[in-house]
C-alpha cells in the first residue's frame, strides 16, 4: 500500500486530529502515489495514524479522512461519512422548514474538500481537492443512493482547485440539468436561484439563520441592506415589517434577481429602493446627503484570503462599519458580518469597537452570530469557522 511516514513532531500534532498535513511534515513516501490517491499515514516508528488523500501539487500534501488504523480510506468509509452528514441534516428539525440545506461541509463533516448543497430537487457539488476529485464517481453514486434528486450539478469553478493542479469544471454529473432559475424556499421566503452561474453554488445558505435574526429588528424600520446579492436580508426585512428597504450591490444581475424575488414573494416592490453601486461610495453619498436609517446590514464578500492581508482588510471593514454607524438613527441597529476566515471573532469585534469610537457612538452587542448550523464548525478543524456577525444597538 502507498504510505507516508511523518516527522516526529508532525506525528504528535496529528493526535489532535487536525486533517491537514503540510509537505514539510512528511519524512518519506513509499511508492509513487498519483494525485488524489489514498495513503496510509504513519509515525517515524511505524505506528499507523490514519488514512488520507494525496495532493502532490499543493502545500497541503495530505488531507486526512481518518485517524485510526481501523478506518481505511475506501468506498465504505466514504459512504458512511456521506450518510452520517446527510442523515443528520435530513432528520433534524433545524432544516425541516426549508427545501435547501448544505448537506456536506467538507473537513467539518470528515470529508476533506467536498461541498454538497441541496436546493429543492437538485444537488450541487464542489470538489475542492485532489482526494475528492479522485473519488468523484463513487461520491456521485453514493449521493444518488441516499438522496432522492432530479440531478447533480458540479460547480468546481473555484480558484482553490488551481493550487491542486485541477482544472475548473462545471456541468451535469448525473440526472437532468437544473433549470436556469430554480425556485427554492428558505422558511417562508421563496427565492429564484441560478445554480449554474450564481455565486458559490447559487445561494448563500450560510446566512439562512442570520436573516431571520436580523429581520426581528426590521419592524417599521427604514433598512439599508449593503452587499444584498439576490436580496436575502432585504426580503427577510420586508417580511419582518420594514417600512422601506434600500438594497445596494455592485452587480446589476444580482439587483435584477432581487427585484424578481420580491415579486415572487408577493411583496410590495414600491417598498424597495434598488441601488447598483459600490457600497463604500454609496455610504459616503448617504453621509453627504445626511440620510439616516434604522437598520443597516453589512454582508461584504471575503475581503481577505490569507493572514498577510489582514491589516489591510481590517481597514476596509472598519471603513464601511464606521460609515454605517454614522448613518444610523439613535437606537439604530447595525448587523455587521465578515466571511473572511483569517479574521477572528475577537478581531472582528475589536474592529467594530474602533469604528464606534471613531464615530463617537455607544455600541452594545445584542447578539453574536455564526454561520448556519448546516455549516457546522468542527472543533478539530477551527478553519471551518469563517462567518461571524454582530447585531449591535447604536446610540
Ligand atoms: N447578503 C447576501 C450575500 C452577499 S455576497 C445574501 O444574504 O445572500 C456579497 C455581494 O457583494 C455580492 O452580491 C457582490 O456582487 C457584492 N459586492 C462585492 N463587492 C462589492 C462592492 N464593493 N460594492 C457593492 N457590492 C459588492
Amino acid at each position: 500500500m502507498l504510505s507516508a511516514n511523518l516527522k516526529k513532531e508532525s506525528a504528535r500534532t496529528l493526535k489532535y486530529r487536525h486533517p491537514w498535513i503540510f509537505s514539510g511534515a512528511i519524512k518519506s513516501i513509499k511508492g509513487t502515489p498519483k494525485s488524489g490517491e489514498s495513503l496510509e499515514v504513519s509515525s517515524e516508528e511505524g505506528e499507523i495514524l490514519g488514512y488520507g488523500s494525496y495532493s502532490p501539487k499543493s502545500k497541503i500534501a495530505i488531507r486526512m479522512w481518518s485517524f485510526s488504523e481501523k478506518e481505511k480510506l475506501d468506498e465504505e468509509l466514504i459512504r458512511k461519512r456521506i450518510t452520517d452528514a446527510v442523515s443528520f441534516r435530513l432528520k433534524s428539525d433545524l432544516f425541516k422548514k426549508s427545501d435547501c440545506c448544505r448537506l456536506i461541509f467538507a473537513e467539518a463533516d470528515g470529508i476533506p474538500g467536498l461541498i454538497v448543497d441541496k436546493f429543492a430537487d437538485y444537488l450541487v457539488c464542489q470538489f475542492l481537492f485532489a482526494g475528492v476529485e479522485f473519488w468523484k464517481a463513487a461520491i456521485v453514486a453514493i449521493l444518488n443512493d441516499i438522496v432522492p434528486n432530479k440531478g447533480i450539478y458540479e460547480r468546481s469553478d473555484v480558484e482553490i482547485r488551481e493550487k491542486e493542479g485541477l482544472p475548473l469544471l462545471t456541468g451535469v454529473l448525473s440526472g437532468s440539468e437544473p433549470p436556469d432559475l430554480l425556485e427554492i424556499n428558505e422558511g417562508t421566503i421563496k427565492y429564484h436561484i441560478d445554480i449554474k452561474n450564481g455565486h458559490k453554488t447559487g445561494f448563500y445558505l450560510d446566512q439562512g439563520i442570520n436573516r431571520l435574526r436580523v429581520a426581528l429588528h426590521a419592524k417599521d424600520a427604514e433598512v439599508l441592506d449593503c452587499f444584498t446579492y439576490t436580496g436575502g436580508f432585504s426580503i427577510a426585512a420586508i417580511k419582518g415589517g420594514a417600512s422601506k428597504v434600500t438594497s445596494v450591490d455592485s452587480s446589476a444581475p444580482a439587483i435584477e434577481a432581487l427585484r424578481k424575488n420580491v415579486e415572487l414573494n408577493g411583496l410590495d416592490v414600491a417598498k424597495c429602493e434598488l441601488v447598483e453601486a459600490k457600497v463604500a461610495e454609496q455610504l459616503r453619498k448617504y453621509r453627504d446627503q445626511a440620510r439616516q436609517f434604522d437598520l443597516i446590514i453589512l454582508d461584504p464578500p471575503k475581503f481577505i484570503y490569507d493572514r498577510a492581508h489582514l491589516e489591510q482588510a481590517t481597514r476596509a471593514y472598519k471603513d464601511i462599519n464606521l460609515l454605517a454607524i454614522k448613518l444610523l438613527r439613535k437606537n439604530g441597529i447595525l448587523a455587521s458580518f465578515s466571511c473572511s476566515q483569517p479574521m477572528t471573532e475577537e478581531l472582528f469585534q475589536k474592529m467594530v469597537s474602533y469604528a464606534a469610537v471613531d464615530a463617537n457612538k455607544s455600541v452594545q452587542i445584542l447578539e453574536k452570530l455564526n454561520q448556519s448550523p448546516d455549516h457546522p464548525i468542527a472543533l478539530n478543524f477551527p478553519e471551518s469557522a469563517y462567518l461571524k456577525g454582530l447585531i449591535c444597538r447604536v446610540f
